[in-house]
C-alpha cells in the first residue's frame, strides 16, 4: 500500500487554468483549478480548451501581426502566413514544444495545459487562500471533467482537508461511482450538472446518455447528506437544446425524489467561448446563440414548475447564488 501512496504523490495531472477570487463556484470566495479532459461534448461548451486531456496549442489570430517568427522557429512546419498577412496553423502537426510561444512578439500564442503533482497544485492554491481566509473561502476543482484525473484530484482534496480548507467540485458525474466516491469523501460540497432528463436527448446534445449521471446524482445525494455535506444539482438552460417544458417537469420530479432534497441551481445560458474554439482550430457548434437573462420568461416557467412538482426543493438562479449555506 505504501508503494501506491508513493505513486500518487509522483503522479501528474494536466491542468489548463487556475482561478482566483471567484464567487460563482461554491460558498464564499473560491480558488479554482481547472483539470483538462472531458468525456462529454456539450454543443454549447464554453471551455473547449478543457475537452482534450492533452496539452494543446492556442493561437489568437486577431492579434497576429504576420511577422513570421513562428514560421521560422517551428521545427515541424506547423505555421504559415496566408495572403491576408495572418498566420495559419496546422494544429494536427503541433507537438506543443512551446518554442513559438516564447518567440511570438505579440504574445498571441500559448500552450494550454501544464502538468503538476497534487502537492504542487495544493501549494499553489494554498498561497492564494492565505489572502482570502478571513471570510468564507475554499477551493473548487473543475474542468473539463476532473474525474478523468480522479486520483490526483482526490489527493489535492485530501491535502486541503488535512489543512482545514473548504472543498468543492464541479462535475458532470459521468464516471464510475468508485472514482466519484474517492473524490467525494474529501468534499464539503459538490455541483453536479443535469443537462437533460431524457437520455436520448441528453446524448444528442452532450454526446453521452444520462443513466450513469442520474444514478450518480442519487448516490451522491445520499453519500453527502449522510455525512452532513451537500450537493447542488446544476441545470444550464440552453436555447433550443434543453429549454422544453417536458424536460423541466422531469427534472423537477427527479429533484423532489432525491435524498436530502438538494438545491437545484439554474444557470441561464451565456457563452464566452467562441474565440476559444477558433484559437485551437475548432468551431463552436452553437455560435451566435442569444445569451439569456435571469428575467427570461423561461426561468419564470422553471420557477412555476418547481413550485408545483418540487415545492420543498431549494431553487436558486445564477451561479453567484448557488450553494450559499
Ligand atoms: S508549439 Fe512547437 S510544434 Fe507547435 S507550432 Fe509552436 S514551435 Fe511548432
Ligand atoms: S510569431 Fe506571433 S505575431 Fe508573428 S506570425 Fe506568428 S503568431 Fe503572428
Ligand atoms: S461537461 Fe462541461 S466541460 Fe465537458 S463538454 Fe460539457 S460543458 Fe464542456
Amino acid at each position: 500500500m505504501q508503494a501506491q501512496a508513493g505513486d500518487i504523490r509522483d503522479k501528474q495531472a494536466v491542468v489548463f487554468d487556475f482561478g482566483r477570487f471567484r464567487n460563482t463556484d461554491g460558498e464564499g470566495i473560491r480558488t479554482m483549478i481547472f483539470f483538462k479532459g472531458c468525456p462529454l461534448r456539450c454543443k454549447w461548451c464554453s471551455n473547449p480548451w478543457g475537452l482534450s486531456v492533452q496539452p494543446q496549442l492556442a493561437v489568437n489570430r486577431d492579434r497576429c501581426s504576420g511577422c513570421g517568427a513562428c514560421v521560422r522557429v517551428c521545427p515541424h512546419g506547423v505555421n504559415a502566413i496566408d495572403d491576408g498577412g495572418k498566420v495559419v496553423v496546422d494544429f494536427s502537426k503541433c507537438t506543443t514544444c512551446g518554442l513559438c510561444v516564447q518567440t511570438c512578439p505579440e504574445k498571441c500564442r500559448q500552450v494550454s495545459g501544464t502538468r503538476h503533482t497534487a502537492r504542487e497544485l495544493f501549494d499553489r492554491v494554498y498561497r492564494d487562500l492565505t489572502f482570502t481566509r478571513r471570510g468564507k473561502s475554499g477551493i473548487t476543482l473543475s474542468g473539463g471533467e476532473l474525474l478523468m484525473q480522479w486520483d490526483v484530484a482526490a489527493e489535492v482534496l485530501r491535502l486541503c482537508k488535512a489543512n482545514y480548507i473548504d472543498t468543492c467540485i464541479e462535475t458532470s458525474a459521468f464516471a464510475p461511482w468508485d472514482h466519484l466516491k474517492e473524490v467525494a469523501q474529501y468534499c464539503d460540497s459538490a455541483f453536479i450538472d443535469l443537462k437533460h432528463i431524457d437520455s436520448v436527448r441528453h446524448r444528442e446534445i452532450t454526446g453521452v446518455p444520462n443513466e450513469l449521471i442520474l444514478e450518480n446524482i442519487e448516490r451522491m445525494a445520499s453519500f453527502m447528506s449522510e455525512r452532513g455535506k451537500y450537493i447542488i444539482v446544476r441545470h444550464p438552460v440552453i436555447p433550443d437544446m434543453n429549454d422544453d417544458e417536458e424536460n423541466w417537469r422531469g427534472i423537477a420530479s427527479f429533484m423532489a425524489g432525491l435524498p436530502g432534497l438538494p438545491e437545484l441551481n439554474v444557470l441561464p445560458y451565456h457563452n464566452l467561448g467562441e474565440l476559444k474554439y477558433e484559437m485551437i482550430g475548432e468551431q463552436c457548434e452553437v455560435a451566435g446563440l442569444d445569451m439569456m437573462k435571469k428575467s427570461d420568461e423561461r426561468i419564470d416557467r422553471i420557477r412555476e414548475i418547481m413550485a408545483e412538482l418540487a415545492p420543498n426543493t431549494p431553487l436558486t438562479i445564477g451561479g453567484e447564488n448557488a450553494g450559499q449555506r
